[in-house]
């Protein structure tokens, strides 16, 4: 009797156990086709770019806690790069690693990064193709790898940013360095340095070492500006105290501008400020003339005050005159027909790509569709009309326009494209206009503005579950809010230009300035790492000089 109760109370356990079994089994199976179900639900986003765009779109999505979004992004660089230093990174005031930041720190382990580079985006079949290198290694053998794939997506960020725009002027590609990325930067730091090694070898003449140390900056805009002052802190503060064969005489610094001023898109006085303190720093400012050819070891520019051609000798000639749009975004506009004639992609209010539901454009890939910035400039033009003859100096016209051009950042170009010296009738001007209407950028290619699309597009992704098909009808739109520009003029100076925030200033200029430059440039950085390297590096610079050794 025993034994037979014995049997029928395991028989009882096995069945409870079973039947737990079972429901737990059940229970893990739901789970999983949940999970597999809110899998299926995400929202496919595809991030092209790792730039100031993308980055500030990802950390303003905040991944960790958004369940919505299944996230990949493309990008050659597995690096944020903090561009605005990159003018001391090619000088060896900072060091180029404490300005760049890994990209996977931003990523969450659910979403991935691939280190390729996006060739086509197939708008119809909602597929970007992209490619990667073929490493060639030593000890490992990928030949036969494809080299191309495809990645599909419901909603694509385009945030590949610009390239350098040469303007067609012959000769730029062959003969001149570029500052737009971190590779750029070293190239330059190693170029100064073998250059003066050069010239200080036992056997170089004065023509050598006068040829070898001409460096010329191509460009008088903000990043011209501050590299040719990094330049003159690099050589004058460090280079000329450890180079015996080398002259002070040997050496020359020239800048190159079609304005008859540098950095244009600032305040008039402010430029003038740094105009005069460029001529004082011993910088030679050759203005008023554009470029027409680069050629070995010369620059060919055409005098506009004088109409005549002249040579400009350079050992190292760099290019910093601006951008035009990246051959993916061409590709794209030529796809689509609502994009005609713009020098970027022309997006709406809320960044989306016009004539798509799907894609969005920020940063400097993109520029948001102009507003009533063109009457408002007509406006302007009639208010300075003061004597009523239909007439205005060009000068004249520039300062209208730049009075006003804290509300609309668009004017700062409109009065940089100004026929130079010239008296214009309201006809001239707004022929002018039409002209511009189909390159004008609505707001300016900056850090600032693709930060701040950034933050704007992953704060609405964050707070409506944006799927591809369309916008939510509450959705607000993109506001630029201009926070000012600053720039570095060499001798521990700065200018700052303030935006809207600071309205009540004009402007700000010298050495006080210069401290705030430096500790702007430390908070902005994309981490605390970052911001105690730049911190650090700065630092040093000002305690032991310059690192001008070749590594
Ligand atoms: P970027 O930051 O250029 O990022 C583009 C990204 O796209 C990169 O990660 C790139 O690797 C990636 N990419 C490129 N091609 C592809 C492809 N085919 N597929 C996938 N990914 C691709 N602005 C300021 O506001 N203040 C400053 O002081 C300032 N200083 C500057 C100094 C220098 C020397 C330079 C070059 C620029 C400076 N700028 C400054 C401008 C600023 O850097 C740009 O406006 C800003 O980087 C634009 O951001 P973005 O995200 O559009 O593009």
């Amino acid at each position: 009797a025993a034994s037979h109760e014995d049997s029928n109370a395991y028989r009882w356990a096995a069945l409870v156990g079973l039947t737990g079994a079972l429901v737990t089994g059940a229970a893990a199976f739901a789970s999983q086709a949940d999970a597999l179900e809110q899998e299926q639900k995400k929202t496919k986003i595809v991030i092209l770019g790792t730039g100031w765009g993308a980055t500030s779109f990802l950390n303003a999505l905040k991944l960790k806690k958004n369940p919505l979004y299944d996230v990949q992004v493309v990008s050659p660089r597995n690096y944020f790069l903090f561009s605005p230093l990159l003018p001391a990174a090619a000088t060896g005031t900072v060091d180029t690693k404490s300005i760049v930041d890994p990209i996977r720190g931003h990523l969450d382990r659910s979403c991935n990064y691939f280190k390729a580079e996006a060739l086509q985006i197939n708008h119809k079949e909602k597929t970007v193709t992209c490619c990667y290198e073929k490493p060639v290694w030593r000890t490992c053998d990928l030949a036969g790898k494809d080299k191309v794939f495809d990645l599909s997506y419901d909603v694509l960020i385009v945030a590949v940013g610009a390239v350098t725009n040469t303007f067609g002027v012959p000769g730029v590609t062959d003969h001149c360095f570029f500052l737009k990325s971190a590779e750029d930067a070293k190239a330059i730091r190693e170029r100064v340095n073998a250059c003066f090694e050069l010239a200080n070898l036992p056997d170089s003449t004065e023509e050598d070492r006068k040829r070898l140390l001409s460096f010329v900056v191509a460009g008088g805009g903000p990043t011209g500006t501050e590299l040719a002052a990094e330049l003159n802190d690099l050589i004058f503060e460090d280079m000329i105290r450890y180079f015996p064969r080398v002259q002070r005489s040997d050496i020359s610094i020239r800048q190159i501008d079609s304005h008859d001023h540098i950095l244009s898109a600032f305040d008039r006085s402010i430029s003038a400020y740094a105009t005069d303190h460029f001529r004082r720093s011993g910088i030679d400012l050759i203005l008023n003339c554009r470029i027409k050819a680069v050629e070995e070891n010369r620059v060919v520019v055409l005098d506009q005050t004088k109409n005549e051609m002249r040579q400009v000798p350079f050992g190292t000639c760099i290019w910093t005159t601006g951008i035009r749009m990246h051959p993916l975004a061409e590709k794209l506009a030529q796809q689509l027909q609502a994009q005609e004639h713009w020098r970027s992609l022309k997006v709406d209010r809320h960044l989306l790509v016009k004539g798509t539901q799907d894609i969005f454009a920020l940063g400097d890939a993109s520029t948001i569709e102009q507003e009533k910035v063109f009457s408002h400039a007509e406006e302007l033009f009639e208010e300075g009309d003061t004597n009523h003859d239909g007439k205005l100096s060009s000068e004249e016209l520039q300062d209208l326009l730049m009075r006003e051009r804290k509300r609309y950042p668009q004017l700062i170009e409109i009065a940089a494209r100004v026929p130079p010296n010239s008296e214009l009738t309201k006809e001239d001007f707004q022929g002018h206009l039409a002209e511009l209407d189909k390159s004008l950028r609505s707001v300016p290619a900056t850090a600032q503005v693709a930060h701040q699309e950034g933050h704007y597009l992953g704060k609405l992704f964050r707070k409506h579950h944006i799927s591809g098909s369309g916008l939510p009808e509450d959705a607000p739109e993109f506001v630029y809010n201009n926070k000012g520009s600053l720039a570095y003029i060499g001798g521990d100076k700065a200018v700052i230009d303030p935006g809207e925030a600071m309205n009540f200033l004009k402007y700000i200029k010298g050495w006080f300035m210069g401290f705030g430059w430096k500790s702007a440039e430390i908070a902005m950085q994309a981490s605390l790492k970052n911001q105690l390297a730049v911190m650090y590096d700065f630092m040093k610079t000002k305690m032991f000089g310059r690192d001008i050794s070749d590594i």
